[in-house]
């Protein structure tokens, strides 16, 4: 066996293909899997060395041992290749200067598209044939290894950020580049129980911890963001939309949600030819990766009484290369009151894997082509590592953008619906959030409690209409990709400087909270008592939980005098001042710059507000109808089976006495035998009346002529004889 060495490579497989990710290329090549290969390719996507894979190769019993030592390796390594990558992109970015602070020339824009152009022969460089020598079939492969970045020392990427040395926990999230990224940024890793500025966590907190939360701290989730996180809520409030605002909100496909809505599914299935033919999508109420997904269209054939999600699927999507794709649109809100949303620029279109070809009954169990998640599509073998542009079954909006533009369409328009869309979502939930924001946080006054990145899912069909069909609260941070990497390391870095405002400045809070505490304690001791009882109500858990978390920082209370002189200027505007120069790739979308879109989007507030979001519309009130019914019936069953229970138990209990009864003396026994003996011997048959008599004919008269009347002694007489012949 020989493989080519001195390459970085990643191999991909499934049965049919054994696919070879060399750098930057991609080759294919037939092959039959047997138990070695399978071996060899579990290592090599591991990306085990070749030394390594020839060691396992001649003895197996040393994958343990080799597994072991590359696990411990990799994670001293993973920081040094998220340093190349920050290079890398620092290069092509200009020398040291992040790309937001640096004004675009025309030079640039040279620079930038020759750069874009050149981008593969410049990172990588060709080198010679190799091969490689599978199951006894020898491949040829042309390969690409990475170029060697010039040696010396490696500068850290320098970022111009709020000034403050602020700490991050991000201990709750399993990416580990959102660590490395707030490091770069000048952020200290801390632990949980540290005072933390911020906190990134995966899962969404309980409101302790939002309640616990001291003013100068930030959380990655909004209380309530579930309005819009979960299929059911989402459907819930997008209908309640739709209802206010019919033309409006035709942002997301027609859905229901059942059990409650099955009725009117089935209805709308069998109202006329065009929607008997139609597709539905069912999706559990609260899945996520495409778990869990099905497409039909046969209504009836679903057990009414499932929860569920039920859409109509969007059957001409709009399709690149012949293959169906969605967008994960990255949306950052940083208040919702006022409401403040903004759009990545970049992110990623994620294609399915299959050629995509209208429902049938042959092909709609094709999720790889029905479905774009990445975990679903990973699994096939067709799926597309390649790194460049215009291929690759995950491409980046640029690349996206540039094919809209070959193909005429218009780019910014598209966009604009987008956004649209976006903010139409989150509003459908903004009362709630609201609501729940000001319940949490009430001394939040200096800067914004949450903020959040939600993974917007998008659909475009075929004349360019885009439709929302979920909103994701914890987007993957995974980077298995380059364009993974790209988008998503970039996308951390802008939040963070986003929301990292001088304002949120720990010692400066603390300092003002034991003023204010101090000032209020002083206040208690000249006051009587009267007025005791009213001033100590005033006193905030905020300062409690500050003054106790001072103490616990073990500062020295600085001088009163060392406040800074934020006169003027209100925290909030401050804060927007903030967030428009540090915009990285951000665009605001909420509040519109266009004064128009503005008052447009007002009618939606002004609504909402006087429609109450807790008020029942027709379906919240089936669905209560169908939860009661339902527990309605599982207490009836219980009960029965409970009665059940008992009876047996009593049944049990009578027969266990019985068994336990003392027998009855004899003379006794044989006396009741006698008696029960001599009732039977005297038994005469009882009276039958006349008219009992009467009666019993008459029946029997009606019976006899049934029979005669449907035909059944000659239907009886004719099989008999069939049985007989035969
Ligand atoms: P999950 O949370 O499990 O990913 P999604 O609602 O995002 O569920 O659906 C998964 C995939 O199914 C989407 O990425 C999309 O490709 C496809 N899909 C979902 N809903 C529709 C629809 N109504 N019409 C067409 N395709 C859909």
């Amino acid at each position: 066996m020989k493989i080519i060495t001195n390459l970085k490579y990643t191999l991909w497989s499934k049965s049919e293909h054994l696919r070879i990710n060399f750098a930057d290329q991609a080759f294919q090549a037939p092959y039959r899997t047997n138990e070695k290969v399978g071996q060899l390719q579990k290592m090599m996507y591991h990306n085990f060395s070749d030394e390594d894979v020839e060691t396992v190769l001649q003895n197996p019993e040393e994958l343990r041992r080799l597994s072991k030592e590359k696990l411990r390796k990799e994670k001293t390594r993973g920081v040094r290749i998220d340093r190349e990558l920050e290079c890398a992109l620092k290069e092509r970015n200009g020398d040291g200067v992040h790309p937001m602070h640096r004004k675009p020339n025309e030079d640039d824009m040279e620079k930038k598209e020759l750069d874009n152009k050149n981008e593969v022969t410049k990172k990588y460089e060709v080198v010679s044939d190799g091969l490689i020598q599978l199951n006894n079939v020898c491949f040829r492969l042309k390969c690409a290894s990475l170029l060697k970045t010039p040696q010396g020392p490696r500068e850290e990427p320098h970022y111009v950020t709020s000034g403050i040395k602020g700490s991050i926990c991000v201990s709750n999230s399993r990416y580990s580049m959102i660590g490395h990224v707030g490091k770069t940024l000048g952020f200290k890793l801390v632990k949980e129980a540290k005072l933390w500025n911020i906190l990134w966590t995966d899962s969404l907190p309980g409101v302790e911890l939002y309640k616990s939360m001291k003013r100068f701290q930030q959380i990655n989730h909004y209380p309530g963001m579930m309005e819009i996180c979960r299929k059911d809520l989402l459907s819930r409030n997008l209908n309640r939309m739709l209802k206010l605002f019919p033309h409006e909100y035709k942002i997301f496909p027609k859905t229901w949600i059942f059990p409650a809505d099955y009725g009117d599914a089935l209805n709308y299935s069998l109202n006329n030819i065009k929607n008997k033919a139609r597709t539905f999508i069912i999706k559990p109420d609260s899945g996520a990766m495409g778990r869990g997904i099905w497409l039909t269209n046969d209504l009836k054939s679903i057990n009414p009484s499932e929860r569920m999600i039920c859409q109509t699927y969007i059957n001409k999507p709009l399709l690149i290369d012949g293959y169906k794709f969605d967008l994960r649109v990255y949306t950052l809100i940083t208040s919702v009151d006022p409401l403040r949303i903004f759009v990545y620029n970049e992110g990623l279109a994620r294609f399915a894997t299959s050629k995509y070809v209208e429902p049938t009954s042959e092909n709609s169990s094709d999720l790889f082509m029905h479905l774009t998640n990445y975990s679903v599509n990973k699994r096939n073998s067709q799926y597309d590592l390649c790194d460049n542009d215009d291929c690759g079954s995950k491409r980046k909006f640029s690349a996206i953008n540039n094919w809209l533009r070959r193909q005429n369409y218009e780019v910014d328009k598209f966009w604009g619906n987008i956004d649209d869309i976006i903010i139409k979502t989150v509003l459908s939930a903004w009362p709630m959030l609201k609501h729940n924001y000001h319940a949490c946080f009430p001394a939040h006054d200096k800067i914004q409690a949450c903020f959040e990145i939600l993974g917007f899912d998008i659909l475009v069909d075929s004349k360019m209409k885009p439709y929302v069909l979920e909103v994701n609260h914890s987007p993957s941070y995974h980077t298995h990709e380059l364009v993974d990497r790209q988008v998503k390391k970039a996308l951390i870095r802008d939040t963070l400087v986003m929301v990292s405002t001088p304002l949120a400045d720990k010692k400066q809070i603390l300092r003002e909270d034991r003023k204010r505490i101090k000032q209020r304690l002083l206040k208690l001791k000249q006051s009587d008592n009267g007025t005791t009882v009213l001033q100590r109500t005033t006193t905030t858990r905020a300062d409690i939980n500050n003054a106790s978390a001072s103490v616990a920082e073990g500062d020295s209370p600085p001088p009163l005098e060392d406040q800074p002189d934020t006169a003027g200027l209100s925290a909030l505007s401050q804060q927007i001042a903030w967030e428009e120069s540090h915009l990285g790739d951000f665009r605001r979308v909420m509040p519109s710059h266009d004064s128009d879109r503005l008052n447009y989007y007002c009618q939606f507030f002004a609504l909402q507000n006087q429609a109450s979001i807790y008020s029942e519309t027709a379906a919240s009130k089936k669905r209560e109808e169908v939860s009661k019914k339902l527990r309605l019936e599982i207490e009836e069953k219980k009960q029965r089976q409970m009665e059940v229970i008992s009876g047996q138990r009593r049944r049990m209990k009578l027969e266990e006495r019985r068994r336990k009864r003392p027998a009855l003396p004899r003379a006794i026994a044989e006396h009741h035998r006698l008696t029960r003996f001599r009732a039977k011997e005297n038994w005469t048959p009882g009276f039958i009346s006349e008219a009992e008599e009467r009666l019993r004919r008459t029946w029997m008269q009606m019976r006899g002529e049934m029979l005669r009347n449907n035909k059944i002694v000659q239907m009886m007489t004719h099989t008999e004889s069939k049985i007989y012949l035969n």
